[in-house]
């Protein structure tokens, strides 16, 4: 009699719960079925005009590692936070991306890092700005995120709290990498040329820590043209940012994203990777969102919430609502870039108005893909 009525509560219970329609964010049994994994390497002038077969190679095969480390913890049971954050250290520590090791150099010739982590699941997020000596900068935004009250931490600060977490600490000349030397040269170059230098003071060589300078940078809103804003773009803009979205077997949303900025960025200057809602957003009710491009833009236009909000508001699919904002209303303002973004049955976009985006993504069956071009 007794085991009766304990089955009728469990089966009013259950009723009620189903009633309820889809089990809550995070609460769905484990389906190994849906897993599913998106990354990028940063939106910009990629063409093959510009490409070198080895250095196509060496892309693809840094993407594909990228891709099998955050599908290998996926596959084994690991949350999508686990696996995002693996796969942005793998890009972090190879110098072909704008990340980590690889980053490109602000006006004063440093390297200052910022990165975003956030958890679909539980809303919670982390992130770092204008960082110089942590190795991976998207573990010290997960640490913010997991290990702190607060949601951004910047510059000494930030650095030293990821001392205290123990996380790796190296010299800021850890980052340097020729290349990215060579195109903050040009850049510096050409704001002499132009007769833009003046105005934001003369450049230093590249020091660990330099004082900032006072500036009389413009800022314009909407299409950038000879400001010094579209020359600062304009040099950054072959190479980017990393980032990664994924979903992982118990429904749950990460979106990770980590960058060096924009070659010969000004004192301070923060883009959008770091901020949450323009360069990285994750909620388990719309979608997973990792931006690359110029970030000024996806800051003004809230980009990865916006994209969010047309799923949620709208009711539009990911690949409609990220579409519409990459491809029509960045494209009306001039904000050049491209986002992956990812929802909770595994459907993804990769939409970018740049000339090319370097993008992959590996699916539960193991299925891959990477790209580069249009
Ligand atoms: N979005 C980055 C920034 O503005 C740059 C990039 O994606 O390459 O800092």
């Amino acid at each position: 009699m007794r085991n009766l009525g304990l089955s009728f509560l469990f089966l009013l219970l259950t009723t009620a719960l189903s009633a309820q329609g889809q089990p809550a964010p995070g609460t769905a049994k484990p389906d190994a079925s849906r897993i599913t994994l998106v990354i990028h390497g940063g939106a910009g002038t990629i063409t093959r005009a510009n490409m070198t077969p080895e250095k196509e190679k060496a892309y693809q095969e840094k993407l594909n590692e990228a891709l099998q480390v955050g599908y290998a913890i996926l596959k084994k049971g690991g949350t999508s936070l686990d696996a995002v954050e693996a796969t942005v250290r793998v890009m972090e520590d190879s110098p072909l991306f704008n990340a980590g090791k690889g980053a490109v150099f602000t006006h004063e010739g440093r390297n200052e890092l910022d990165a975003a982590i956030m958890d679909g699941k539980t809303g919670k997020a982390g992130a770092v700005a204008g960082i110089t000596v942590v190795r991976n900068p998207i573990s010290a935004a997960r640490a913010v995120m997991e290990k702190s009250e607060h949601v951004m931490m910047v510059g000494p600060g930030a650095e030293q709290f990821a001392r205290e977490k123990g996380l790796e600490i190296v010299e800021p000349a850890y980052f340097y990498t020729e290349a990215r030397h060579k195109q903050w040269e040009t850049a510096v170059q050409k704001d002499k040329s132009a007769g833009t230098a003046d105005q934001l003071s003369a450049p230093t060589k590249a020091v660990p820590s330099a004082a900032p300078v006072k500036t009389k940078v413009k800022v314009k809103i909407g299409k950038p043209q000879s400001s010094v804003e579209d020359q600062i773009f304009t040099e950054g803009r072959k190479f980017g940012t990393v980032g990664a979205v994924a979903l992982d077997q118990y429904g749950n949303l990460a979106a990770a994203t980590s960058t060096g900025g924009m070659t010969n960025k000004r004192y301070g200057r923060v883009g959008d990777a770091p901020i949450i809602g323009a360069g990285t957003y994750a909620d388990n009710a719309a979608c997973a969102v990792s931006a690359t491009g110029h970030g000024e833009f996806f800051i003004r236009y809230a980009v990865a919430h916006d994209i969010a909000a047309r799923m949620q508001y709208k009711g539009q699919t990911v690949q409609q609502a990220a579409g519409d904002v990459v491809l029509k209303k960045l494209v009306e303002l001039g904000g050049e870039g491209g986002v992956i973004a990812l929802d909770r049955e595994g459907n993804f976009a990769m939409p970018f108005n740049s000339e090319g985006m370097y993008r992959g993504y590996i699916k539960a069956n193991g299925q891959s893909e990477v790209l580069i071009y249009k």
